[in-house]
């Protein structure tokens, strides 16, 4: 919980361009449904969905995606309210997970959109919201598998692999001169899982990307404590000043900001209705980098997200060029498959296993990649994600195409 896990957004959806990536994340989040429910809610599992803005008046491209993504009962899930006076969408008012109803709603009149998402916007023409979404907190779920581990016997050991050796078992050798017998090992190590990999003389199709957020308190009050984490859906031209963009075309480290630029920036409260701070991201860094102990943290990044953001939510340009001084800054790495699904399953090395590639996902897919993975040692029935899901896939040569040749591979 101190390295990647520390940096997430701790933000969790079952929209995906796939199936399989529905059923996966569907799974994780019944999984954490039941810690909420046996815990009292400890995880502070909330549930106001994802409300994805498009200005595109047809949706008909994006209901496609949608459908395909839920799957053969795709279009039952999906509920359209085209009228201005539509009743029929219950918006998001509590935070309360067990209220929250299942499926997307798709608001696609722009008086019935600015009724329930005042702060957007008003060109705004389709909103989706995804329903069985919402945030968590990652070091509450954490702590509470920790807890659970050492209740069934479990212990954890604190030291760096630096070898490991397949003999009749595993010997795991350790930077504290330790060495670890094992009979299963599984390889969960993050931005290092192909270094670990390669301790077997195994390499992975991963890499690691760099990923940013910022949070600050929003003091002007301009997002409502009640919106669910929103997302710009549309491609930009981020609204420089004429002196800015200026200075940032003629530098060649930074003249892709004054070019347009992808969407799929977001933004949410963070803290619950009482709390104001907010949180934004925006995943535009698409090239793969080594990981460094040091982050290589862009300081003029928030400021950047921040124009990004207020395409949609115009009241954070009240913010432009006076970030407030309470804000923080993090990131850490994507470690991520081309097609960016993760890699959960056997290696090729008998009795190792990978819990990785887990990309801008592993938080809400945690429950699910640790209920695998357990079945996988175990031998117990598996579910029919399972396989496509773990390296065994790259056999299975039409699914690889279909998922390489895919537009859209889930990256928010
Ligand atoms: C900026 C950002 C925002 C994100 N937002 C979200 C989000 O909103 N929702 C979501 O679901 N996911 C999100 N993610 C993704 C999520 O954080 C990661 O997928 C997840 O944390 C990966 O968990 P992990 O356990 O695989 O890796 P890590 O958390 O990196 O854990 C790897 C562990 O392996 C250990 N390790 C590595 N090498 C060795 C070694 N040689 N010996 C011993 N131990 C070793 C490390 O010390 C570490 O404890 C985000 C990620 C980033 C970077």
């Amino acid at each position: 919980m101190s390295l990647t896990s520390a940096a997430s957004g701790e933000n969790y959806r079952n929209w995906w361009p796939h199936p399989e990536m529905t059923a996966f994340t569907d799974y994780s989040i019944g999984l954490m449904e039941e810690i909420a429910a046996a815990s009292g809610n400890r995880i502070h599992l909330t549930r106001r969905g994802y409300a994805l803005a498009t200005r595109q008046a047809d949706p008909d491209g994006l209901l496609r995606q949608l459908q395909h993504g839920y799957g053969a009962e795709g279009a039952a899930r999906i509920r359209l309210h085209d009228r201005a006076d539509s009743a029929s969408y219950r918006p998001a008012l509590s935070a309360d997970w067990r209220e929250a109803p299942d499926g997307v709603d798709v608001l696609q009149d722009r008086n019935l959109i600015q009724r329930h998402f005042p702060s957007f916007d008003p060109e705004i023409a389709n909103v989706v919201h995804i329903r069985r979404a919402g945030d968590l907190s990652g070091q509450q779920l954490g702590s509470f598998m920790l807890e659970q581990i050492r209740t069934l016997g479990g212990t954890l050991i604190q030291d760096k692999v630096i070898g490991i050796e397949r003999s009749r078992r595993f010997e795991i050798e350790t930077a504290g001169n330790a060495t670890i017998s094992a009979d299963a090992l599984v390889n969960a190590a993050g931005p290092y899982v192909a270094q670990i990999a390669s301790l077997l003389g195994e390499s992975l199709p991963v890499e690691t990307v760099f990923q940013q957020k910022t949070a600050f308190p929003d003091t002007e009050g301009v997002i409502d404590r009640r919106m669910p984490f929103s997302i710009d859906l549309d491609g930009q031209t981020i609204d420089w000043t004429q002196e800015e963009r200026a200075l940032l075309a003629d530098d060649p480290a930074t003249r892709r900001l004054t070019e347009p630029m992808q969407g799929a920036i977001h933004c949410r409260p963070d803290g619950g209705e009482r709390g104001t701070w907010i949180k934004l991201g925006w995943a535009y860094n698409t090239q793969p980098s080594a990981v460094t102990a040091d982050l290589p943290l862009d300081p003029s990044f928030p400021e950047i997200v921040l124009r990004g953001a207020s395409q949609l939510n115009p009241g954070l340009r009240a913010y432009y060029g006076r970030l407030p001084a309470r804000l923080s800054h993090y990131g850490g790495y994507y470690t991520m498959t081309r097609e960016n699904w993760p890699l959960i399953g056997p290696m090729r090395t008998p009795g190792a296993y990978l819990a990785g590639a887990l990309s801008g996902y592993g938080t809400m897919g945690a429950c699910a990649t640790g209920a695998l993975i357990a079945a996988w040692v175990a031998s117990e029935p598996l579910p029919a994600f399972a396989k496509p899901l773990s390296p065994a896939r790259y056999a299975n040569k039409d699914l690889m195409g279909r998922l390489l040749a895919s537009e859209n591979t889930g990256v928010l």
